[in-house]
């Protein structure tokens, strides 16, 4: 039988459960070629929800400043000298940017209800 992992605290409880996305599928494929893969069900226990989001929501930032850095030098160094040099180059600090965001990576939430947000947004 499956267990069912909080992926916050690391301690077998039942909970929410959290999104699949293609960091997660990777991750998941990388742990099954090293035979590493518990496959547990990850979730997110009551008791961690607001820290999950909290962390979600970091990282959603995080990304989003990668991204907007990432490009902005992607087109400076592409403008500087239009070479396929400074193009590679462009491309190896994109690809830098975004494995930087990912030591943040945390998964979002599955959420039961339909509501979106919150009273306090921030
Ligand atoms: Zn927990």
């Amino acid at each position: 039988m499956k267990k069912s992992v909080c992926v916050v605290c690391k301690k077998e409880k039942k909970g929410s459960k959290i999104e699949d996305d293609i960091y997660l599928d990777t991750l998941r494929r990388i742990k099954n070629k090293l035979n590493i893969a518990k496959n547990n069900t990850l979730v997110v226990c009551d008791d961690c929800l607001p820290k999950a989001r909290e962390k979600r929501r970091r990282f959603e930032r995080t990304l989003a400043m990668w991204a907007l850095l990432a490009t902005l030098m992607f087109v400076m160094l592409v403008a500087m000298s239009p070479t396929l040099e400074s193009v590679f180059l462009g491309l190896v600090a994109v690809v830098i940017f975004v494995l930087f965001s990912l030591v943040l990576y945390f998964p979002r939430v599955e959420e039961h209800g339909g509501k979106k947000g919150g009273s306090k947004g921030r």
